[in-house]
C-alpha cells in the first residue's frame, strides 16, 4: 500500500482496502474532514488533527492524530492495524459460550463513593452484574461471577478466573468519579487492552510498556468488542461519549480470553450520581451491554460450513 510516510497511511487509500467507500470530503479553514462508508453502512468520520475518529457516531481514541498530507488525510500505521483493521476487516472468529462478568471493587475495596446520593461503586456494580447476568443468560450464554457477594478479590485474581473457568468473553463493571469537587465532569467510556507499544488513553495511570501482555493476543477481538458495547451504550443512555479508549488495566493484562472494562457513568456528577442511583437506569447500562455483547457475538460467529 502506498503510504503517506513511512508509518503513516493515506486515510481514504488505507480505508478502500477495506472495503469502504467515499461519503464525502470537507475542507474549510484548514480543518479538513472526510468521511467513508462500509458496505454494511457503517461511518467513518476522521477530522484533521482530532486524536480519535467516530466510527458509526461512536468516538475511537485514536495512537496517533489525523494527519494531512497534500490535501489528504493520513493515519498511522498503528491506528491503521489497531483500529480500522478490527472494525472493519478482521472479525474476531472464536465462538463465545461462557462470559465472565467481574462487579469492580468489593468488599475493603469500595470503589468510588457518592457522597450525595450514599452509595458505593461496589454496590452498584454488583447490582448491574446481576442484572447482566439475567439478560445474558435469556440470550443463551453461560454467566459466571468473580464475585456474588460483598467481598475483596485482587485484581490479579479476577483475570485468573477467566482462565479457570475458561470464560470466552471477560467483562468488568465500574462506575467513575471525577477529581475531588469536580460535579461536572460525565459521561460512559469503554476500555480494552493497550496494544503493544502504543499509548494509554487514561492519562497514563497504568504503566507504559512496548512488550506485548498475554492478553494482547486479543487486540482485534478486545477492540471490536469494545466498540461494540460503547456504542450501545451510548446509543441507549444518550450519555456523554468518552470514547473507546485503552489502557493496560491488572484485570485486562494477563486475560487469555477477550475483555474489556466499562465505566459506566460518574458517581461525582450530580447529573450521572443520580441516574446511577436509580435501578431503572442501571437496568439500561445492563441492557445496553448485553446487546453488545451480542453484536459482537453475531459477528465473531464462525461462518457455517
Ligand atoms: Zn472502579
Amino acid at each position: 500500500m502506498l503510504s503517506a510516510a513511512s508509518t503513516d497511511y493515506y486515510l481514504g487509500e488505507s480505508v478502500r482496502q477495506l472495503g469502504l467507500r467515499d461519503a464525502s470530503r470537507q475542507a474549510s479553514d484548514g480543518r479538513s474532514s472526510e468521511r467513508y462508508l462500509s458496505r454494511g453502512g457503517i461511518s467513518l468520520y476522521a477530522e484533521y488533527s482530532k486524536d480519535f475518529v467516530l466510527i458509526d457516531g461512536v468516538k475511537v481514541l485514536l495512537d496517533d492524530a489525523i494527519g494531512s498530507q497534500r490535501g489528504h488525510l493520513t493515519v498511522s500505521k498503528r491506528d491503521y492495524d489497531k483500529v480500522f483493521v478490527p472494525l472493519f476487516w478482521d472479525l474476531p472468529k472464536d465462538p463465545v459460550r461462557r462470559i465472565l462478568i467481574d462487579p469492580g471493587h468489593g468488599g475493603k475495596d469500595t470503589g468510588k463513593v457518592s457522597g450525595a446520593f450514599k452509595y458505593t461503586e461496589k454496590v452498584a456494580t454488583l447490582d448491574t452484574a446481576a442484572r447482566l447476568k439475567i439478560l445474558l443468560e435469556k440470550q443463551g450464554f453461560e454467566v459466571e461471577f468473580t464475585r456474588t457477594k460483598d467481598v475483596f478479590l485482587d485484581l490479579d485474581d479476577r483475570a485468573a478466573m477467566a482462565t479457570s473457568l475458561k470464560a470466552d468473553l471477560f467483562i468488568s463493571l465500574h462506575y467513575n468519579a471525577g477529581p475531588t469537587g469536580d460535579t461536572t465532569a460525565d459521561g460512559i467510556e469503554t476500555y480494552c487492552l493497550t496494544p503493544a507499544g502504543q499509548r494509554s488513553t487514561n492519562a497514563g495511570k497504568a504503566k507504559s510498556t512496548t512488550s506485548a501482555e498475554p492478553g494482547n493476543r486479543f487486540d482485534t477481538a478486545n477492540m471490536a468488542l469494545a466498540w461494540g458495547i460503547q456504542r450501545r451504550l451510548v446509543k441507549s443512555t444518550g450519555a456523554d461519549d468518552r470514547g473507546v479508549r485503552r489502557a493496560r488495566f491488572a484485570v485486562l493484562r494477563t486475560l487469555s480470553c477477550p475483555g474489556v472494562l466499562i465505566e459506566g457513568g460518574f458517581m461525582s456528577s450530580r447529573k450521572e450520581a443520580a441516574l446511577i442511583a436509580d435501578a431503572a437506569y442501571r437496568q439500561k447500562i445492563a441492557e445496553a451491554v448485553a446487546a453488545g455483547i451480542v453484536d459482537y457475538v453475531v459477528r465473531a460467529r464462525p461462518a457455517a460450513k
